[in-house]
């Protein structure tokens, strides 16, 4: 039986089919204050049992609207029937507030409130307490082609599926409401051995004025203790550290993101654990000479080779051609003494092209 059951049969009354999705788990969710207005709201660590009905806004016949097993339903704790738990997947017709409330009386329309039962389900197997995901989203090998967020990564020279599928980049259509911020900006999650830990959510585009953020980082994401990519990054013979996540995703697998111009010592001891008899490539903005001087000189002693790369003034790895960036990363290695190229070739790994394309 479904956790909801009347909210079940009122929504196969109304569309017919209802499928249902992450069956019998019962929602997680601890309380919070809404970003915008302070009021107690629902933070919700994993969401449970969904209804899936095709969207009678879009011509969805997928049954890409999700409705959450609590939407509508009055939560005792923070007095809301958080009507921002449906979601379209596939146009993210749900977003304006007016259409939820459609959508709620339509399913709702002869009791007009939510008096029904959620019944007891499956508990979810432990989710940290530390990591909560900022809302709805979908990873963007999953949104329509010419979507803004594809748009905008294509314009910048990335290829979103390969970020989606390597990388598990994704789009937010609504934030929760600790997290409303969140809402349509791309989301850069941090994995640490293969667990998410954080994310990053970048605004699409350039933000209008100085009061919105371009990146809005995850409350409690504590950035000096992780290295972003170090996943991937770790099999390969040397590491390219840089600055930001969007650098790593120009570079390519080898590199690694600090989220910031200096090293912590628990990313000093990171790269010491993986590359202590390997190489470290120091490569960040250009207008971060002494940073990038000051990562170079802590990383002496940590690992067995190093060099520092000099970029052109007014230049950022992730605005710049991949192929001028592999050419300046080996010229520098070149220049100090270090044979980048040989590393991989040492390791018996197939590719030898560079440091953006390895395969090994
Ligand atoms: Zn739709």
């Amino acid at each position: 039986m479904p956790l909801r059951p009347e909210q079940y049969t009122r929504l196969q009354y109304r569309f017919k089919y209802v499928e249902v999705a992450d069956d019998h788990e019962e929602m997680l969710a601890t309380v919070g204050r809404d970003a915008l207005t302070g009021d107690p709201a629902l933070v919700v660590q994993h969401p449970g049992e969904y209804y899936r009905v095709s969207c009678p806004f879009c011509s969805d016949t997928r049954k890409r609207l999700w409705i959450n097993h609590r939407w509508g339903f009055l939560d005792p704790r923070t007095q809301s029937r958080n009507l921002w738990l449906a979601i379209c997947y596939d146009e993210d017709c749900l977003r304006l507030p007016e259409r939820q409330r459609w959508l709620y009386s339509e399913v709702f329309s002869d009791v007009g409130d939510g008096t029904d039962v959620v019944l007891a389900g499956t508990r979810p197997a432990a989710v940290s307490r530390d990591f909560v995901w900022p809302g709805r989203m979908s990873h963007l090998h999953h949104l329509y082609e010419d979507h803004p967020a594809l748009t905008y990564l294509r314009e910048r020279g990335f290829d979103p599926v390969q970020l989606s599928h390597r990388l598990g980049l994704a789009y937010c259509f609504s934030g929760y409401p600790e997290f409303r911020l969140a809402g349509g900006r791309l989301i850069i999650p941090i994995y640490s051995d293969g667990k998410p830990v954080g994310w990053q959510a970048r605004y699409i585009g350039d933000p209008p004025d100085k009061s919105v953020p371009k990146y809005f980082t995850m409350t409690g994401f504590k950035k000096t203790q992780y290295l972003y990519n170090l996943d991937t990054a770790r099999r390969y013979p040397y590491v390219i550290v840089c600055e930001g996540c969007t650098d790593v995703w120009r570079v390519g697998p080898t590199a690694v993101a600090l989220f910031g111009k200096t090293l912590s010592t628990t990313q000093r001891l990171l790269l010491g654990t993986h590359w202590s008899q390997g190489a470290a490539v120091v490569l960040l903005d250009s207008d971060a000479g002494d940073e990038g001087q000051a990562v170079y000189d802590a990383l002496r002693d940590v690992v067995a080779q190093r060099v520092l790369v000099r970029l052109p003034d007014g230049k950022d790895p992730a605005d710049m051609d991949r192929g001028v960036l592999n050419r300046l990363i080996l010229a520098a290695g070149r220049e100090q003494g270090v044979d980048l190229p040989s590393m991989f070739r040492d390791k018996g790994a197939k590719s030898t092209s560079g440091p953006a394309t390895p395969t090994g």
